[in-house]
């Protein structure tokens, strides 16, 4: 079993499963897939699954959950039995402190208002907890009060906080998307080598990074219908792509 997830290439700590028992995915990957996405399918074998077990990733010794009818139905946020119960995701933990962390990555604010209520006092912040039901909700928030936009690419790519995505007028959003250098970017450190996202040029369409557009090509492009050669592996030897 490879080490590294599936999805972003990261080393496997912590990997989520749903009844088909694909263990290749990380936890942050299949969260933020459902979360952000709303896609409950496994990304390996597309196996709808209704709710997920994240547990430590040990290889072979990954702790294995065949039934899940063995886990608590109708749960409630938070413990359950042996288990810590995240409802937004549907997902069953085996270790607090990692479900702590996912929740938190998952909480929905907005991070104007936020830092206007922190001048204010600390009076406001019992309830701006989870002011926003949805990802769409928080979006429509931040266009209608700030005109602020969130990248989408970035909110399905970056393994950061919900709360701590970068906010970006429609100029700064369309700099950011080309060359990765908005003013909200940051200096050269800050941006650690970020230079936009890439576009597939066959498609035009844009990709998160060069890992996703990588899966992108070999899913959409693998090879050419005429002639049935490989289109990406013409351009690995061209040197037009890294991998
Ligand atoms: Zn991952
Ligand atoms: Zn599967
Ligand atoms: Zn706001
Ligand atoms: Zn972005
Ligand atoms: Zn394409
Ligand atoms: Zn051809």
């Amino acid at each position: 079993m490879d080490d590294s997830c599936a999805v972003c290439a990261d080393a496997l700590e912590w990997v989520a499963y749903g009844p088909c028992g694909h263990r290749e995915v990380c936890s942050t990957c299949v969260v933020r897939l459902r979360f952000v996405l709303e896609d409950s399918l496994c990304c390996i074998c597309k196996t709808d699954c209704p709710s997920v077990f994240v547990t430590k990733a040990m290889g072979d010794y990954t702790k294995v959950i065949l039934d899940f009818s063995v886990l608590p139905t109708e749960a409630n946020e938070g413990n359950v039995g042996e288990y810590w119960y995240h409802e937004d995701t549907k997902a069953y933990f085996d270790d607090a402190d990692h479900y702590k962390m996912i929740r938190a990555m998952c909480r929905l604010s907005c991070s104007v208002c936020d830092k206007a209520e922190d001048q204010v006092g600390q009076a406001a912040q019992a309830k701006r907890r989870s002011r926003f039901k949805s990802i769409d909700q928080l979006k429509g928030h931040l266009f209608h009060q700030h005109r602020l936009y969130m990248c989408n690419l970035c909110l399905e790519g970056r393994k950061v906080f919900i709360c701590e995505q970068k906010l970006y007028t429609r100029a700064q959003l369309a700099q950011h998307t080309k060359t990765g250098d908005s003013e909200v970017d940051g200096s050269e450190i800050e941006r650690s080598g970020f230079a936009g996202h890439p576009v597939c040029e066959f498609c035009k369409y844009p990709l998160y990074g060069d890992n996703e557009l990588y899966t992108h090509m070999s899913r959409e492009h693998y090879s050419c219908h005429i002639c049935q050669s490989s289109i990406l592996g013409s351009m690995i030897i061209s040197g037009t792509m890294m991998i």
